[in-house]
């Protein structure tokens, strides 16, 4: 090994820019940020070349003084931060003044602004890492800095960039993170000379519609809840809207947007049971917490911060999208259905929520169907005439005609406009699964004690691992003990599960219990049995149903929450239009 050399204060430089100064996309998310700094109401920020050819961002912020243009760019140069303890409390973006000087050594770069109060701005040019600052220059209030040849000096780092294309979708990914936290501030992007982004300063909502689409936006439940250390607030998407990816996981804290992979988990195990596997929800979450408690030095590129008790932030975020997506009143009802043309009554708010918290238990009783069938008559005419076989139920989409069953696995019914099938198990399953929630939430899971209790023999370890369980598997309906050897007394099941189960299906379920394998009674463990209750609670696939069970089924449908997709997500109801028959049948062109 050779000697220890100092390195040059160059190539150290070099070094450490290489740190803040990623791709593209790292520029264009200090570029923004110190414009939001500086109070900008208005961005402007265009890249070609997927940002390695030129970027440019402008803003209408504070702009920087003649006097302090010439600081900018020299390192560890801030306007942000000037003592120890400033540090404990970041209120901006920036702090270390690095970006910038950073952007000298790596780039060729051009800052020109003018501060409020300044009759004349100024500019500074760096090439080649040689800093010039130039004469007077005459330019509205506010900066603009461009950055070109980025990495050209340093080819180890430009041969690792992606290509323009890549490079350039995630500069949007970084502008749409920074659009969607600060809809207070306009933001535009120009592409390779097209328009990717162009928002005026907006409301939150219209924000998300204009930048994750109008489908995305007509299902985004609000959050806001506030804790007595923390406020969690923004958006959650209810299913139908998903992602293959976790993409569209949103998180801020304070405004700055992070990466955190807890926090990212936290919402997809509130999503697990309204969303297949391998789909990922839609949100946008900004967490607010003591700023005291906030650590943002510990990366490079400020991308993940530190935050003492992250575990209540979890626990905070959890709270707030499972009060947001299943226990407050949804905003619109997803039309998962269309109305149907037969002009099926707006459903308000209010009475959705009292559907919604109607007791399930007697869904017979249930005022929804009343209320529907006195409706059936103020429809107007429709080609499904009323006779013994319709039902009306608006929020499965109006009057339908029950055809009746295929295969023993889904119920047919005949909408005006098209036929709907619903799987039965599915949809039965889900009508459970939020039975047994509401009921576990309650505290009171109605449970049947057995006539003649159930002994089960098990392996060794397997029965141990029940009879640690015992204490939640009792709060969850099953009674267990120990019956001595490796032996496991059921003393009660969960009502639900119905009067004739057998021993054969209790070891089923003991086993699938045990096949989640997990020794704690996390939440996730208790979600899991629950799922799996329902699912042996539920009409099977392959049972034969008369009309009065399939009335039942689709009015206990009708009072379930979420009632479109399964506890394990797969969707329950499949719709196939009459256009799409037409089509099929060559009755009109394709
Ligand atoms: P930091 O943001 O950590 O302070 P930067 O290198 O990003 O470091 O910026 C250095 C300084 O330049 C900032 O502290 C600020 O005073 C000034 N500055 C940079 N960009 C702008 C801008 N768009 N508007 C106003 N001032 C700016
Ligand atoms: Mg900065």
């Amino acid at each position: 090994m050779g000697r220890i050399k100092t390195l040059s204060l160059n190539l150290v430089s070099l070094i450490s820019a290489g740190e803040v100064i990623d791709g593209p996309w790292s520029v264009i998310k200090e570029l923004i940020e110190n414009s939001l700094d500086a109070r900008a109401t208005h961005i402007d920020i265009e890249i070609r070349s997927g940002g390695i050819g030129l970027m440019k961002v402008s803003d209408n912020g504070s702009g920087i003084t003649k006097d302090d243009i010439r600081l900018c760019g020299l390192r560890h140069s801030t306007s942000k931060i000037s003592t120890r303890e400033d540090l404990e409390s970041i209120e901006s973006y920036g702090f270390r003044g690095e970006a910038l000087a950073s952007m000298v050594a790596v780039a060729d770069i051009e800052i020109t602004s003018r501060a409020s109060g300044e009759e004349v701005g100024s500019k500074l040019v760096s090439r080649g890492g040689e800093r010039r600052v130039l004469s007077d220059t005459s330019r509205p209030q506010g900066t603009t800095v461009e950055v070109t040849n980025l990495f050209s000096r340093v080819p180890a780092r430009k041969k690792h960039l992606a290509s323009p294309k890549t490079e350039g979708q995630r500069v949007v990914d970084v502008v749409l993170r920074h659009a969607i936290g600060r809809p207070d501030v306009g933001f535009r992007l120009l592409k390779e000379g097209q328009a990717a982004i162009d928002c005026p300063p907006q409301d939150a909502r219209d924000r998300v519609a204009a930048l994750w689409g109008a489908d995305v936006a007509k299902n985004l439940v609000e959050v806001d809840s506030v804790g007595p250390s923390m406020r969690v607030r923004g958006f959650v998407a209810r299913p139908p809207v998903s992602r293959g990816n976790r993409s569209h996981e949103y998180f801020y804290i304070r405004g700055r947007p992070i990466e955190d992979t807890h926090l990212g988990g936290a919402l997809e195990s509130v999503y697990s049971s309204v969303l297949m596997r391998g789909r990922y929800p839609v949100a946008a979450l900004d967490v607010s917490l003591d700023i005291a408690r906030i650590d943002a030095n510990v990366h490079p590129t400020k991308r993940e911060v530190r935050i003492e008790g992250i575990e209540e932030v979890i626990a905070a975020v959890k709270d707030a999208a499972r009060q947001a997506l299943f226990e407050q009143t949804p905003p619109q009802e997803p039309a998962f259905l269309p109305s149907s043309g037969v002009g099926v009554p707006q459903l308000t708010p209010t009475s959705i929520g009292r559907q919604a918290s109607a007791a399930l238990e007697s869904p017979r009783k249930e005022p929804l169907l009343e209320d529907a069938l006195v409706e059936a008559d103020t429809l107007k005419a429709s080609s499904i005439q009323k006779s013994e076989d319709t039902m009306q139920l608006p929020v499965l989409g109006g009057l339908f005609r029950i055809v009746g069953q295929l295969q023993n696995l889904y119920v047919l019914l005949e909408f005006e406009d098209g036929l709907v099938l619903v799987d039965q198990h599915a949809a039965h399953e889900r009508v459970m699964y939020e039975r047994l929630r509401r009921e576990l939430d309650r505290g009171s899971m109605p449970v049947q004690e057995l006539l003649e209790p159930i002994v089960l023999r098990l392996e060794h370890e397997d029965c141990e691992r029940v009879l640690e369980l015992a204490l939640v598997l009792n709060r969850l309906g099953y009674a267990v003990m120990s019956f001595g050897g490796n032996e496991v007394l059921v003393s009660t099941l969960p009502d639900v599960l119905g009067h004739q189960v057998s021993d054969k299906e209790v070891l089923s379920i003991v086993d699938e219990i045990l096949d989640l394998g997990e020794k704690h009674a996390s939440e996730h463990f208790m979600d899991e049995v629950v799922k799996l209750t329902a699912c042996h609670a539920a009409i099977r696939a392959g049972q034969p149903l008369n009309t009065d069970e399939i009335r039942d089924l689709l009015t206990s449908m009708a009072n379930t929450p979420n009632r479109y997709n399964c506890p394990h997500g797969r969707p329950t109801i499949v719709r196939i239009s009459s256009e799409e028959l037409k089509k099929r049948f060559g009755r009109i062109q394709p």
